[in-house]
């Protein structure tokens, strides 16, 4: 059987658009029971790697029971009901109101797994509502914009955690791997960069585990095999869409469907540079991507062996100032020169990408990260603004994967951008979390964490 995922929330959050967007393929409804479920939608969607029958609520708030508590719960009860875990969207922009409260609760009390989705989180102002969602009770929010379609991969991530692997997935790892925890890894860049060669030399034929395991899309599958430290790694791979791409002519435009599919699935993305080329536009329109959906990246810097060795050390030199100078949030990155095609330098890049993994997954002990904080504030203090100081009073980890923070102080939504970016790259430098996107976010004294404050 399916798993069933309802979307619920009040009217405007964002439910339709949200399922537009994960929806694959409609399903015709025949149901004749009158009322409420004759607006039910539903549709085929993958989530987390399993096929799930997702099911849209919206307009069913307004079916007719009488209090305005009673029109909201009436629709969704019968879809909650069916359901094996439950999208509670609330609308990260605006902030929680109290029927969105009022719909918390109430969910709490059937106990289904639920996963809370902040949706219009894209950009800043998404961020109030993100906070305030965590007095919902439903644990971390995940933040997405359903609109522009920003934020799915860890919606997906939380989706396979809730729902755990497909059976027959469930038990090809079993016997091969035992419950351990597969690196889930991909491998993207331009086409030509080297990535089929790449992939080939990293996994060669023994070392495949099993055959393909479906991922998110339908285009996309994962092969697991381990790697030379005996380490289980998934790799993402998007071989179909991009086979489909060579017979089109689209090709642009399915090679970036594919490198979003691949980022959506992995933890960790290598980006596979051409030496002789590096860092072209479409380089750092992958680059950037990744950091978006919050995915640490491992650079790969392939057909090393096309750079004459006395121009190594300056090659090496010009891309490191290249990433410090023009993109801020790609400082740090690790770059791997290898050669896929002979295979020297391939051996120095799993390292790295473990070495990312483990960064990204961190999660830094709160008197570390005060310690550090303190001493950057006053290294640098927090500017005047209109005659006053700026306080920043604290730093918390909220979540990690990637590692997330947020700081509290008083008019905190003065503090200039230069003054964020200098606390970034001091959390990054200080705390190890090169290559990893670093979210941080600010607070005033508002406590997040108490209802109805
Ligand atoms: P529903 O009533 O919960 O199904 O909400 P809809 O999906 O109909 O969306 C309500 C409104 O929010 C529409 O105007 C959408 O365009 C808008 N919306 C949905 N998702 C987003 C998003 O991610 N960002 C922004 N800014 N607006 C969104
Ligand atoms: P993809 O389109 O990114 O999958 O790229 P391919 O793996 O198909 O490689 C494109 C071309 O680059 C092929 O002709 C490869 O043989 C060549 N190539 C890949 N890696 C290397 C390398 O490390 N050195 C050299 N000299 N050529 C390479």
């Amino acid at each position: 059987m399916r798993p069933v995922v309802a979307i619920v929330g009040r009217p405007n959050v964002g439910k339709s658009t949200l399922f537009n967007r994960l929806a694959r393929r409609r399903i015709a409804i025949v149901d004749d029971t009158p009322g409420v479920t004759r607006d039910r939608k539903e549709a085929e969607a993958v989530l987390g790697g399993r096929d799930v029958t997702l099911v849209d609520t919206a307009g069913l708030e307004e079916a007719p029971p009488e209090t305005v508590a009673g029109k909201m719960m009436a629709g969704s009860a019968r879809a909650v009901d069916l359901a094996d875990l439950v999208l509670l969207v609330v609308d990260g922009r605006e902030g929680l109101t109290p029927a969105d409260r009022h719909f918390a609760t109430w969910l709490r009390r059937t106990g289904k797994p639920a996963i809370l989705v902040a949706n219009k989180a894209e950009g800043r102002a998404g961020e109030g509502g993100y906070y305030d969602a965590f007095a919902l009770g439903f644990g971390e929010p995940v933040a997405v914009s359903a609109e522009h379609g920003e934020g799915l991969g860890e919606l997906h991530d939380r989706v396979r955690e809730a729902l755990g692997a497909a059976p027959e997935v469930a038990e090809a790892a079993e016997g091969e791997a035992g419950s351990e925890r597969p690196l889930r890894l991909a491998v993207v860049g331009r086409p030509n960069a080297g990535k089929s060669t790449l992939v080939n030399r990293l996994i060669g034929e023994e070392r495949l585990l099993t055959g393909p395991e479906p991922g998110i899309t339908r285009d996309a599958i994962a092969l697991p095999w381990r790697d030379a430290e005996g380490r289980l790694v998934r790799l993402v791979d998007t071989a179909g869409l991009r086979r489909r791409a060579r017979v089109t002519e689209k090709l642009e435009k399915l090679s970036t469907a594919a490198t979003i599919a691949a980022l959506r699935e992995a933890e960790v993305v290598v980006l596979v540079l051409d030496a002789l080329a590096p860092l072209e536009a479409q380089d750092i329109a992958i680059a950037t991507l990744a950091e978006r959906e919050g995915r640490a990246l491992v650079l790969a810097l392939n057909k090393w062996d096309l750079v004459p060795v006395k121009a190594r050390n300056d090659r090496r030199r010009a891309i490191a100032d290249r990433l410090s100078t023009g993109f801020a949030q790609l400082k740090g990155v690790p770059v791997v020169p290898l050669s896929a095609l002979s295979g020297a330098g391939v051996d120095k890049l799993m390292p790295a990408v473990w070495k990312a993994y483990e960064a990204w997954n961190s999660r830094v002990p709160t008197g570390a990260l005060n310690r550090w904080f303190a001493t950057a504030i006053e290294r640098h203090p927090p500017p005047l603004v209109d005659g006053r100081r700026l306080k920043l009073r604290y730093i918390t980890q909220v979540k990690a994967r990637p590692p997330s923070f947020v700081v509290f102080g008083t008019r905190t939504g003065k503090l200039p951008d230069d003054y964020v970016r200098y606390l970034l790259n001091g959390l990054r430098e200080a705390l190890g979390l090169e290559g990893v996107p670093i979210r941080l976010t600010l607070r005033s004294s508002r406590n997040p964490y108490v209802e109805g404050e």
